[in-house]
């Protein structure tokens, strides 16, 4: 009985300390509002589905929402803050265009959407953002003033199985684009998602400050298909 109660007591040293390790390294404080700006972040569907199954009748040549994502100038970022849970009824007038601009491309756009609400949305609740509806319609509203597809095109920079572009020429086209400095990462050498920082306050984009994880370098492709 000593000894069972002794490996409990070990065990449950071990889960709280690498807990509060795994917090220090990733999160801040769960407190709503309290980080620097957001990560607006979108995924290209064929490097996104090239690496992960998805669902066929969802792909699109397209950018989507991955999420709206608060975030530190030191790579820490807050996460599940308190605050009220998913409610699909609260934003169901904006159903028609979440199923366009932020679906999931593997399984129901709402578990999506309950995910990104609990880990990132609820500490997104500050200046403009005071509620779940705020909330998603600030990324449906960043998705169109935000366009990558449009800003590549603008260089002429465009979906290709074959060619191979200079990561710098993408960064260069989208700067252009929004004036703003975006973050890229690659997976396998493709294009997978852009991020352009966002202004906390006036949800205006900005230049991104230099973040670890995010780089693309050197020649990469933008495929055209998974
Ligand atoms: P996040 O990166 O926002 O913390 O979490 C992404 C989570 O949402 C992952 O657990 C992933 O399995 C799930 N998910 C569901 N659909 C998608 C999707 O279309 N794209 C991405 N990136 N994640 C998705």
């Amino acid at each position: 009985m000593k000894s069972a109660l002794l490996v409990f007591a070990t065990v449950l040293l071990l889960l709280v300390s690498f807990e509060s390790a795994h917090s220090v390294t990733i999160y801040t404080s769960g407190k709503p509002g309290v980080f620097d700006f957001y990560l607006f972040v979108q995924q290209w569907i064929y490097s996104y589905c090239g690496s992960q199954t998805c669902i066929k009748s969802k792909e699109r040549e397209a950018f989507t929402i991955h999420g709206l994502w608060p975030e530190n100038n030191d790579g820490s970022y807050p996460s599940f803050c308190s605050g009220s849970s998913f409610n699909y009824n609260s934003i169901s007038d904006l159903s028609t265009q979440l199923n366009y601009d932020w679906p999931s491309l593997t399984g129901p756009n709402t578990d999506f959407w309950t995910h990104e609400w609990s880990k990132h949305g609820t500490c997104s609740i500050t200046g403009p953002i005071t509620d779940i509806h705020d909330y998603f319609a600030a990324g449906i509203k960043l998705y169109d003033n935000y366009n990558i597809t449009q800003a590549l095109n603008s260089e002429n920079i465009y979906p290709s199985d074959s060619e191979t572009y200079n990561a710098n020429d993408m960064f260069n086209a989208i700067n252009t684009a929004f004036h703003a400095k975006p973050a890229m990462q690659c997976i396998s050498g493709q294009l997978s998602t852009v991020a352009v920082c966002v202004d906390k306050n006036t949800l205006e984009a900005m230049d991104c400050p230099a973040l670890s994880g995010w780089s693309c370098k050197g020649g990469i492709s933008w495929p055209a298909s998974d």
